[in-house]
């Protein structure tokens, strides 16, 4: 596969951790400049010192993506360390665990501000840069994207909300030259589920789910970075997400009725 990331400019969101730190430094050695953003900016600081040190270029900005105007200093950090912005990847995110009946709405809100206000402020303010550069713009989706998963209103709602943006996005931009891909990892080992929320607001502060039988952040990195190569428009990672996408068209309930059962034999499921 072309490297058709060497020498370009990668911001990233939600690189202090898990999928993003895999990403800045996977694409760092790919010969990417990039560009770190997160709320722990210590994390970020140690991390493009790992990349510099590794002989990659990488700048940070400390950014909260629920704030438009950190979004806009991390795009204009970018822009002021390396002249331009050629892939714009939105990974920020937090998760869930809760039904519907149960959540506290401010729950809600919260994915939405994170997953689906963090997309839409980072690519408004990267959005002249990357079509300057017909660069690529890449949401950080999930399986949950495609299809309600239970236990996970805010997170499925959030996720749809992003692949909506980035459509639209893409359709407007058709004669640009702009790429929009939506990218759907299945479950990847991370914080993610450590740091999702509970019906109250709280961090569940433990995963439910065997953390060691998933794909590693690596290799959701490299399948992505695979997908900006072949400028794909949905890049599916393996058979959770790829099956989801195919059975959906055909059968949804079907689809359903293995969510739930799948779902539902969590320890601690909020349904059984
Ligand atoms: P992690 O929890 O390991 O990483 C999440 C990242 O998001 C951290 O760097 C965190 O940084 C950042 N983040 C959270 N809130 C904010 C905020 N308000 N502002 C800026 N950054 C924020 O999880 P993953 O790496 O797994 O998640 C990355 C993406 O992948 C998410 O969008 C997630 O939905 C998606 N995904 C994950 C799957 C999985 O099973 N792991 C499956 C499918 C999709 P900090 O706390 O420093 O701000």
């Amino acid at each position: 596969m072309k490297n058709v990331l060497n020498n370009k400019t990668v911001v990233i969101t939600g690189a202090s951790s898990g999928i993003g730190e895999a990403m800045a430094k996977v694409y760092a050695s790919m010969g990417a400049r990039v560009v770190l953003g997160a709320r722990s900016k210590e994390k970020l600081q140690a991390l493009a010192a790992e990349i510099e040190a590794n002989g990659g270029k990488a700048a940070y900005c400390a950014t909260d993506v629920t704030q438009a105007e950190d979004c806009k200093r991390l795009i204009d950090t970018a822009v002021k360390a390396f002249g331009g912005i050629d892939v714009l990847i939105c990974n920020a995110g937090i998760s869930m665990r809760a039904i519907f009946d149960d959540v506290d709405l401010e729950v809600l809100h919260r994915l939405m501000d994170v997953n689906f206000w963090g997309t839409v402020y980072c690519s408004k303010y990267a959005l002249p840069y990357l079509q300057a550069s017909r660069g690529s713009l890449v949401g950080i989706s999930s399986v949950a994207g495609i299809h309600g998963l239970p236990g996970r209103t805010g997170y499925s709602a959030s996720k749809f909300a992003m692949t909506g943006l980035l459509e639209t996005i893409r359709v407007e931009n058709i004669k640009k030259g702009l790429h929009v891909m939506v990218a759907c990892p299945g479950f990847t080992a991370s914080n993610v589920r450590f740091s999702a929320l509970t019906a109250d607001g709280s961090q569940q502060g433990a995963t439910p789910r065997e953390e060691g039988k998933m794909m590693t952040p690596e290799e959701v990195a490299r399948i992505v970075a695979k997908g900006i190569a072949r400028r794909k428009r949905l890049c599916l990672m393996e058979i959770e997400g790829r099956a989801t996408h195919f059975v959906k068209k055909f059968a949804p309930a079907l689809v359903d009725k293995l969510f739930y059962m799948v779902m539902s034999r969590e320890p601690d499921s909020p349904f059984k």
